[in-house]
């Protein structure tokens, strides 16, 4: 492979590549007998928040539920609180150290959601973030609004609360979000004790009216419709989709809606049922797999358990895991012409691993043989 100008200039056999002239005076990288394949892309995180929720995990081990925590004064309002009391510089740290570990397990882009501020001042804090670490550091970062995460506490003692907070996010917040460009994309939680199907639509309208694209969560705790929706939206990509039904499966196969799948979210909470991954490809809708890094329900940067996960669990292929963690994830981030994939004209957007054959990445399950990354040609890990 020839890389000028951090794109990808030729891929052939190494004696063909070495006799073009730019060849020559290139800079040298022997990767021999490793295995090359596209950065991954990471197409659905929640980089900024304050802190781990290792106090939860306890608790969940002995088998309260996350909506039992939650209702605790757990879950996603504990993060919304932390996050709240955090100032910006720390927050950063700890999303550049996150970042690094993204890049060491062979990740080169990452979308990422805001959602533990949940107040105008703090949300555009997370979106600001997002924007500034793009510039700072080497990952690419693709930055969701995601104000519809959960009714932050202030709005749940009210009466109509949920409805004016909605309203808060259509009228002011959007709309701000929008103006400044700092977001591609506008997200909602839309399940059990999130946001309804109604009012998912009515958040997700709007942000289509200022150029934010539709992604949703969908079908994770509760059958909702929000895949429909998603379909009927257009939206990027639907995420989640643990209990989805037949008519959905259709209904994502004939559009070009993406099934995003966190199989790390079921994992760390030990739920069994995870998302019908065969039968949405053997429909013929667009998977994808993320690690859905989250303090709550999915700690990990590791897009190689993801694909471990994958594979044990969901019984996709290691061809088809990794398909769904490079191009297909670039497609939903609608990137598919610029990264995703090893061909000419496209970013060096690279991961090197340490074995001789691809499927050895997910078969050994929590070990990072992730040897070296590249991003536009730059290194930004050696093992
Ligand atoms: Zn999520």
């Amino acid at each position: 492979m020839l890389v000028t100008d951090g794109l990808i200039a030729a891929v052939d056999p190494t004696a063909k590549v070495e006799k073009l002239s730019a060849a020559r005076k290139a800079e040298k990288v022997d990767v021999a007998g490793r295995v090359i394949l596209p950065g991954f892309v990471d197409s659905h995180t929640h980089l900024i928040h304050a802190a781990s929720r290792a106090e939860e995990y306890e608790l969940k081990i002995r088998g309260v539920g996350y909506e039992e925590i939650a209702r605790r004064g757990g879950g996603i309002l504990n993060s919304v609180k932390k996050l709240r009391a955090a100032s910006s510089s720390q927050l950063k740290r700890r999303a550049r150290a996150a970042l690094e570990v993204f890049a060491a397990h062979g990740t080169t882009t990452i979308e990422a959601k805001s959602g533990y501020g949940l107040d105008v001042a703090s949300e555009l804090k997370i979106l600001s973030l997002h924007k500034e670490l793009s510039a700072e550091q080497p990952i690419e970062i693709v930055s969701t609004f995601l104000g519809a995460h959960v009714v932050p506490a202030e709005f749940r003692s009210k009466k109509n609360g949920p409805d004016e907070y909605v309203k808060l996010l259509t009228d002011w917040l959007i709309p701000e979000v929008a103006a400044n460009g700092l977001a591609e994309y506008c997200d909602v939680f839309c399940d059990r004790g999130a946001f309804s199907r109604g009012q998912s639509k009515q958040i997700l309208e709007a942000g289509k009216q200022h150029k934010l694209a539709p992604r949703l969560h969908a079908e994770q705790l509760s059958h909702t419709g929000a895949t429909r929706l998603a379909v009927e939206l257009g939206a990027a990509s639907c995420d989640h989709l643990e209990q989805i039904n037949a008519a959905d499966i259709r209904a994502l196969a004939k559009s070009n809606t993406v099934a995003a799948l966190l199989p790390g979210c079921d994992f760390h909470l030990g739920l069994k049922q995870y998302a019908p991954a065969r039968k949405l490809i053997e429909a013929g809708a667009i998977v994808t797999l993320a690690t859905d890094y989250n303090p709550g329900t999915s700690p990990t940067m590791s897009i190689p358990m993801i694909l471990s996960l994958a594979c044990t669990q969901l019984r996709m292929t290691p061809a088809e895991a990794v398909a769904a963690a490079t191009i297909n994830a670039a497609y939903s981030l609608s990137r598919h012409r610029r990264i995703g994939s090893l061909e000419v004209g496209k970013q060096a957007d690279l991961a090197v691993f340490e074995v001789e054959d691809y499927r050895e990445i997910p078969y050994y399950f929590g070990v990072n043989t992730c040897w070296l990354t590249m991003k536009n040609g730059q290194v930004i890990h050696a093992a």
